[in-house]
């Protein structure tokens, strides 16, 4: 199948130019490289402008209720396994109104891949300030919050202790495409920070100097390190690439402590202790 296969028959309603075009061909790329059935591929999301990508996409689709879109993936998946299940949502739905699932859906470890479309903007409800929204954009346009610093993403992710963290940017396609493909592959829950701009309500010249200021990780770097990938998500310019990615056999708890970056993770207690010894006999 080629990506045009991956797309329904529906007309993105999205205005022009807008970011999330560029993602639903990332993705779908990715698809048909991955050569993944449509009747194995489900696609769940919240509310918001990027949340209606899984009508745009030839699958299981569901646009569900704000921020509840990984619960809804996770029961889907426990319940059918064999369906590839993507969830996609926008930085308010991910990072404001459904927060509090991510840490457990990263914890739980189920074989999700997590793409959150960042404008930094509401785009659906006409332009307030998100999660990540930046305090001189806010300023500028007279934005509610601009003492109220943004969120990284990358970086709460990573010390949620999720095994793959990846970003890109939706105006990079080869890029985009490859890592939505390696996503997808991670045999566990992986997570993508794709930037990708709202023409009308961030203005495009902002959403150009979003572009500018990404720079793709050097061949060199080591995407096991949890430490550089630590450091590349507090870089002031935004690094692109596979910034994380644990070895799926080795414990997360494990992985954190070995480079002393353990922060969210409980001291090991006797329930533990039961569950991998109960564990060893089986
Ligand atoms: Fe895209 Fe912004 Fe338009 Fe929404 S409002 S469709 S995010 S450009």
């Amino acid at each position: 199948m080629k990506a045009k296969d991956y797309r329904s028959p529906l007309e993105p309603v999205w205005c022009t130019g807008c970011g999330d075009f560029g993602v639903l061909k990332g993705l779908t790329q990715a698809l048909a490289d991955l050569e993944i059935p449509p009747e194995r591929l489900a696609v769940i999301s919240g509310i918001g402008c990027s949340s209606r990508l899984p009508g745009y996409t030839r699958s299981y689709s569901f646009n569900s209720i704000h921020g509840r879109a990984l619960p809804i993936a996770t029961g889907l998946k426990v319940s059918r396994p064999e369906i590839t299940t993507l969830v996609v949502g926008g930085d308010g739905d991910g990072f404001s109104i459904g927060l509090g699932h991510l840490p457990h859906a990263i914890r739980r470890n189920v074989d999700l891949t997590y793409a959150v479309l960042d404008n930094g903007i509401y785009g659906l409800t006409k332009g307030q300030s998100s999660p990540t929204t930046e305090v001189d954009f806010k300023i500028s346009r007279g934005l509610a919050g601009p003492d109220e610093r943004p969120l990284n993403p990358v970086l709460l992710v990573l010390s949620s202790g999720c095994g793959f963290v990846a970003r890109s940017h939706a105006g990079n396609l080869p890029h985009l495409r490859e890592i939505m493909r390696e996503a997808i592959r991670y045999p566990g829950f992986s997570f993508v920070h794709v930037l990708a701009g709202c023409v009308t309500y961030q203005t495009p010249s902002y959403a150009q100097e979003i572009y500018q200021r990404c720079d793709v990780l050097p061949p060199e770097y080591d995407s096991t390190n949890l430490t550089a990938a630590m450091e590349a998500a507090r870089a002031e310019r935004f690094q692109l690439g596979i910034l994380y990615r644990r070895d799926p056999e080795i414990p997360e708890q494990a992985a954190a402590e070995a480079v002393g970056v353990a922060g969210v993770w409980q001291a090991r207690t006797g329930a533990d202790r039961v569950i991998e010894d109960v564990a060893h006999e089986e």
